[in-house]
């Protein structure tokens, strides 16, 4: 049975021309960058196309880019590294109610070490109001962490005002663009962020490798203690396979970005349109335009995401329930809850995101199989029936 991913936000496939960059890597290559012999010299080079090649995708300067672990650690570190550096400012940050597990946990574990947090809301389409970053701001402000785009509903947020505002009052910001760069333009000049975390995946690179970028002259901390690599920024060897490979996909997302965005638009607008014509009470989530252009998120009222799950991967189709990353647990998403959906319906949570392999047959099998599936959950939903025999009463 052939597997369709539609679950691009969990995972995107590596792209070949990016594994056979990394595959010298894995043979002959092998060496510690550190090492003084040549072969540590060739690494380090390597190291630092990869480096050039991903300032460039957001246009920054190479000594800006700081790789990581992935995106998990570049939110940790900027929400904490920044913090940490500048308690002589203050004792306050400010970040949004809808930020993934890893700013968002990050920022819980500093507000039980005493930091005063604001969280602030969104509205129905988890748009965050740059205005309230503005009325949140205290002279005790030492951080502003909003993200760029949110990858469960897709919203793209107002980082250029949110970024002026955070200018007006020279305060640090933050944005997680791992849904984004790569992705969309993401430029940090445009943007007017100090800090922006990014990971290779969502731009067909390798799983468990980032960067954050981080403006000259931003006061953090690092992360971690040990040897002196990435100029003392972020100690422990390199992962020198991963950085080559985030590298190369840097460099192609670079020059494919605007064809990727053409051919993924009109899969995901066919998607929207035909799944909220075609299958009663589900409503799309997130902004209708400023969208990531392969996310299609809905809600499907009277079933559980998790179920759906389960039907579509036993017809060969991943797709993600809420945040992929909480699939395992029968949670409602925060951010679902957030935008004021209420507990019941944030749990029938479809979260279709699209990558560049998929295709109009994609798109048709999926649209063949789901309706059945919806229906066959709501006939055993007791609240569905309850629902319908209320609507032939009235
Ligand atoms: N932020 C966002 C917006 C994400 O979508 C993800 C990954 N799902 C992360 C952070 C965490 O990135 P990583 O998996 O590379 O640690």
């Amino acid at each position: 049975m052939k597997t369709i991913n539609l679950d691009h936000v969990a995972a995107s496939p590596i792209l070949p021309e990016v594994a056979d960059a990394m595959i010298p890597f894995l043979r002959e290559k092998y060496g510690n960058p550190s090492s003084i012999y040549s072969l540590g010299e060739e690494i380090t080079e390597a190291l630092e196309e990869a480096r050039d090649n991903v300032a460039n995708l957001i246009n920054a300067h190479e000594d800006e880019i700081i790789f990581t672990s992935g995106g998990t650690e570049s939110n940790n570190w900027a929400v904490k590294g920044v913090v940490q550096a500048n308690r002589s400012r203050g004792n306050h940050l400010i970040t949004s109610s809808i930020e993934h597990f890893s700013t968002m946990h990050a920022v819980r574990s500093l507000e039980n070490q005493g930091i005063v947090v604001t969280w602030l809301p969104v509205d129905k389409y988890g748009m965050v109001n740059p205005d309230d970053v503005e009325k949140a701001i205290t002279p005790q402000t030492a951080l502003i962490s909003v993200m760029h785009a949110n990858n469960e509903i897709g919203s793209i947020e107002p980082i250029a005002e949110i970024g002026q505002i955070a200018r007006k009052y020279k305060l640090p910001f933050h944005t997680d663009a791992v849904a984004t760069a790569g992705v969309i333009p993401v430029d940090v000049e445009a943007l007017n962020v100090d800090l922006l975390s990014l990971s290779a995946s969502p731009f067909y690179g390798p799983l468990g490798v980032g960067a954050l970028y981080i403006r000259r002259g931003t006061k953090i901390s690092p992360f971690m203690d040990g040897g002196r690599q990435e100029r003392g920024f972020r100690a422990g060897t390199e992962n020198v396979l991963g950085i080559v490979g985030m590298g190369k996909a840097a460099e192609i997302a670079s020059t494919e970005m605007s064809a990727r965005i053409a051919q993924l638009m009109p899969l995901r607008e066919r998607l929207i349109r035909e799944i909220t014509a075609e299958i009663e009470e589900v409503a799309l989530v997130g902004h209708p335009t400023q969208r990531l252009p392969g996310n299609a998120s809905f809600v499907v009222r009277y079933i559980e995401g998790e179920s759906m799950l389960l039907f579509l991967d036993m017809d060969g189709i991943q797709v993600a329930s809420g945040s992929a990353c909480i699939s395992m647990s029968l949670k409602a998403s925060h951010v679902l809850l957030a935008m004021g959906i209420d507990h019941g319906t944030a749990q029938g949570s479809l979260l279709l995101t699209l990558g560049i392999e998929n295709t109009d047959e994609d798109v048709n099998h999926l649209l063949r199989i789901l309706p059945p599936i919806i229906q066959k959950l709501r006939d055993m939903s007791p609240l569905y029936k309850k629902m319908t025999k209320v609507k032939t009463a009235g």
